[in-house]
């Protein structure tokens, strides 16, 4: 399918993917238009073009300014699905809702199952009208159905797998088939986001499922629509192998590993899981023990934000908890604020405290990610990096128009500014985190523009020369905030 990638056997067991040339940081890999199946969350559902993926979350959470929901149009015969245009339901209707619309609107709690349960759903609907290839493909794709089989979760799949074969109304001797699949769906779906990396959904394509994982990837996923580019994260050779990563990789490598194992069957071999203890996403200040004191902390940090993550603290406590997790880990001494769990609970605070219009609050988690730990984990270009960049960036606009609203460290700074030197930095590294025709990056381009007038042309030149000075003050914050 792409260029200069080809698809053999991997040393790492089974297939994998490799590259014919070599790349450079930053070059697009290859693109898939549409993955083969996209599933959206119940909660995006409403406010999402199931076809083309616009939301009006794009901008992320709480800074929202025009919401695209009320001009979103629910299909007439499901009433679930919801269209941005007339031709994104057109081609979503041939694609798959033609087949998928009548048994949808015949189930009342359609919305409440997990995306995993309804693109399995879809699944069984498409498979009649596929292609042999593609039918071989997806009979090819692993299921880990035995290893799931002797886990604890196996009565909550199987019921799940039946769910989506009844949704299908399918006979109930597929019930076999659609465990598998829905095992299948389990194994390969990678998750869809927003152009800021907003959580939409999962997609599974038959291409991007032959990626291996490695905890030290050299390739990074960008999403645009439904379109998928895989980009170069750091220099590949030609003739080397392709890697993403299936968990967070700057997690320590037990906590790694562990979720490997358990969501994924398999024992990590990359270079850091072998030099495990002596990695910086290990490593403890003044406690070298592996089973100490600084473990038993980052035992019950993790344990919190892994609770509020799976639904399982109440939605009023969510803050405290993850506060309280926060607290701990920074009181304990043991913790340089990159060391993992502190960026992961500082990502999720943010987003929970700017829904409940806590922007003030929001903004030192947000700095505290943009200052400290961006810069250690990820290049310049990495797309994460990059969406908090924008999600400070929007930030400032905020209190740009809701004066008085911001927090106390930032009176005294020209926040128009900062907030126009926190999109050239991410502009400047556009090219290569997205690629230059990305709508991330016409939005991003857009948006310079615009303010650039609004900054007065004749003004610019003295704009850019104290600009530099300007964004010095600005990161100096960080002596204010993260001590
Ligand atoms: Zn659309
Ligand atoms: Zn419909
Ligand atoms: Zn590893």
């Amino acid at each position: 399918m792409a260029k200069n990638i080809i698809v053999q056997p991997s040393p790492l067991g089974g297939r994998g993917v490799f590259a014919s040339k070599s790349f450079s940081p930053g070059e697009e890999l290859f693109t898939v238009s549409r993955p083969l199946l996209s599933s959206l969350d119940g909660i995006r559902l409403h406010d999402t073009c199931v076809n083309c993926l616009k939301w009006d979350g794009d901008a992320t959470i709480g800074v929202q300014e025009t919401p695209l929901e009320s001009t979103l149009k629910a299909c007439s015969g499901c009433k679930i699905f919801k269209y941005c245009r007339k031709e994104c339901q057109r081609e979503h209707w041939r694609l798959i809702h033609k087949v998928q619309c009548p048994f949808i609107s015949k189930q009342k709690r359609y919305q409440d199952y997990p995306a995993s349960v309804r693109g399995t759903m879809d699944l069984l609907l498409m498979i009649p009208n596929l292609q042999l290839p593609q039918k071989q493909a997806i009979g090819e794709l692993l299921s880990h159905i035995e290893e799931r089989s002797k886990g604890g979760e196996w009565e909550t799949t199987q019921v799940l797998a039946v769910a989506a074969c009844k949704f299908a109304k399918r006979p109930d001797n597929d019930a076999a088939f659609a465990l598998s699949l829905y095992c299948k769906v389990m194994t390969n779906a990678i998750t869809l986001v927003g152009k800021t990396l907003d959580p939409l959904g999962l997609c599974v394509d038959l291409f991007v499922s032959c990626i291996n994982h490695s905890c030290d990837p050299n390739v990074f996923f960008v999403m645009d629509g439904q379109a998928l580019s895989a980009r170069c994260l750091k220099k590949i050779q030609e003739g080397d192998e392709l890697s993403i990563s299936y968990v967070e990789p700057t997690n320590p490598t037990m906590i790694r590993r562990k979720e490997l194992k358990e969501k994924f069957f398999f024992d990590c071999k990359c270079p850091k899981c072998l030099n495990e203890g002596n990695t910086p996403e290990d490593r403890f200040q003044g406690d070298s023990s592996t089973d100490g004191p600084a473990k038993r902390v980052q035992d019950e940090a993790f344990n919190t934000l892994f609770s509020v993550r799976r639904g399982k603290v109440l939605p009023e406590k969510i803050i405290s908890e993850l506060k309280r997790a926060l607290d701990l880990c920074q009181r304990s001494g043991f913790f340089s604020i990159e060391r993992q769990p502190i960026p992961s609970i500082c990502s999720d605070l943010y987003v929970e405290l700017m829904m409940q219009d806590r922007h003030d609050e929001s903004f030192e988690h947000v700095f505290k990610i943009y200052t400290e730990t961006d810069p250690k984990w990820y290049p310049n270009f990495h797309p994460a990096r990059l969406a908090h960049t924008y999600v400070l960036a929007r930030l400032m606009k905020y209190f740009c128009f809701q004066p008085g609203r911001e927090p106390q460290e930032l009176r005294g700074h020209d926040l128009h500014l900062v907030y126009y030197g926190l999109l050239l930095e991410i502009e400047s590294n556009l090219n290569k985190s997205h690629g230059p025709t990305h709508s991330f990056a016409k939005g991003v381009r857009a948006e310079i523009n615009m303010l650039r007038e609004e900054l007065q042309r004749d003004a610019i030149v003295s704009i850019h020369r104290e600009l530099p000075s300007i964004m010095t003050a600005f990161r100096g914050l960080k002596k204010q905030i993260t001590r």
